[in-house]
């Protein structure tokens, strides 16, 4: 069968053989998580608890009354030491709840395994869904309650589940594929259920044809679902340019995948949702890929959310080499740390570690005029004068070339020969074109005042 793709993108070296073909790890609860309270698109959550006060694993410890949010859980059972602001992985600083364990690991009373789920109406299993604190797991973190309630004038006929994972390095989802494939299939068929559609269709790239294998043979009963084969192509996993593979639509710029009647979920969200539903599990853990030439043991492993990447390093034989680089998720659109003294929080899918000898910095040069930039944009864009304007800081003229509709999937970057920070251009010109709306509207509600 013919792989599909999208027109544009890139070829990266993939260096995931340093952990495809190891079986997921279970690391043991550590001694205290620390849980950010915003760790998802959206507003951040409230703290139901304070210091001193006993919580079990599983307890929503963050709420907040937002319609675009989900809620946060103890990871771990034991003490709240304090609820302060801590080192947040996506920069700066956020408020956390921080839990000292009590060596127990002790579920809270109502986490109990529902053998009945399947009987939920649709707004019982999206309630469910949001009170477990399910977000999308491939790196938004959007919750997955609001991606499951499309608007009632957008008919939606296919769920797309997505088994790419097209940024080099990270293998958690390969494994996620392989090992928990019952439980991506029902969470498949959770989604179709809910939302009334009769065809789904697991999406895997050609580089993982053990996946493609196993999931074939699995689904030959399912006669709603199939497996689709997409290419080894950097950003293949991106939701617009996966649909327009599978599809061959387009969703319109500024849209969501409702436009065009498709819901995407990755993998790890399939099983979330599954859990959700049949063990009322929160989403207290995940899966990870620790790895890079700075990594002693590079390796999947799960572990609850909150734990600090100083412990998963030592859980993966510590650090070897000469540390150049710390970065949550993948290289093309991971966000580089400057401690271990983070913890991972829900949209976390990996931690890579690289040495120097694979981080030489070269110093970005004037633009040749070559175009590849152009070239391998999936979203069609003109990157090169994301560059030309943002060096003369102009983000104005930056908006008028499109810039809200870069996925900041760093393709232009990656291929430049000229090392110009395009997607850094473009995420600063896209921050200020937002703060200059942001001020806008308070003075426009200032004025009618
Ligand atoms: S301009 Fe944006 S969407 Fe286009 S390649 Fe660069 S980062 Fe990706
Ligand atoms: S890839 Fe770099 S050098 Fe080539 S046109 Fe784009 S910005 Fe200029």
């Amino acid at each position: 069968m013919k792989a599909l793709t999208f027109s544009g993108g890139v070829h990266p070296s993939g260096e995931k053989e340093l952990t495809c073909n190891q079986d997921v790890k279970v690391m043991p609860p550590p001694k205290m998580v620390v849980i950010p309270l915003l760790q998802h698109t959206g507003a951040s959550c409230e703290s139901l608890v304070q210091k001193g006060d006993k919580v079990k694993k599983g307890q929503k410890i963050g709420e907040s009354r937002a319609l675009i949010t989900a809620p946060v859980h103890a990871t771990i059972s034991g003490g709240v030491k304090e609820v302060r602001l801590y080192n947040h992985p996506l920069g700066n600083k956020g408020l956390a709840v921080i839990i000292e364990s009590d060596g127990f690991d002790q579920w809270a009373d109502d986490i109990k395994r529902d053998d009945n789920f399947f009987r939920l109406l649709p707004q019982e299993i999206r309630d469910k869904v949001r009170d477990k604190g399910v977000v999308g797991l491939g790196g938004a973190a959007f919750p997955t309650s609001v991606k499951l309630t499309p608007p009632a004038d957008k008919e939606i006929n296919t769920i797309i589940i997505n088994g790419c994972e097209c940024e080099p390095y990270l293998t958690c989802d390969h494994r996620l594929l392989l090992e928990n494939y019952r439980e991506i299939i029902e969470g498949l068929k959770i989604i179709m259920r809910l939302l009334d559609v009769g065809k789904g269709i697991i999406a895997i790239e050609d580089n993982k044809l053990d996946a493609i294998k196993l999931l074939s043979a699995v689904i030959k009963m399912e006669p709603n679902i199939e497996v689709a084969i997409v290419k080894t192509k950097y950003p293949q996993g991106a939701e617009k340019q996966l649909i327009k593979a599978l599809l061959g639509c387009e969703v319109p710029a500024g849209k969501l995948p409702f436009e065009v009647g498709v819901v995407v979920d990755n993998v790890g969200t399939a099983v979330a949702i599954y859990e959700a539903l049949r063990d009322n599990k929160p989403l207290i853990e995940r899966i990870i890929t620790v790895t890079g030439s700075g990594i002693k043991e590079p390796q999947n492993i799960k572990v609850r959310i909150g734990t600090l990447f100083s412990d998963i390093v030592v859980f993966c034989g510590g650090l070897q080499g000469d540390i150049a680089k710390v970065i949550m998720g993948g290289p093309m659109m991971g966000i580089a740390q400057y401690t271990l003294d983070v913890p991972i929080i829900k949209g976390t899918s990996g931690i890579l570690v690289l040495t120097a000898q694979d981080t030489f910095a070269v110093p970005a040069g004037p633009c040749i005029r070559c175009a590849k930039c152009i070239e391998s944009c999936p979203m069609d864009l003109t990157p090169y004068l994301y560059g030309l304007y943002g060096r003369m800081q102009d983000y104005e003229s930056m908006g008028k070339y499109d810039v809200a509709d870069c996925i900041e999937c760093g393709v232009c970057a990656y291929g430049c020969p000229a090392k110009i920070p395009l997607v850094q251009y473009a995420k600063w010109s896209k921050m200020e074109i937002a703060q200059a709306k942001k001020k806008k509207i308070e003075k426009k509600d200032k004025d009618i005042k």
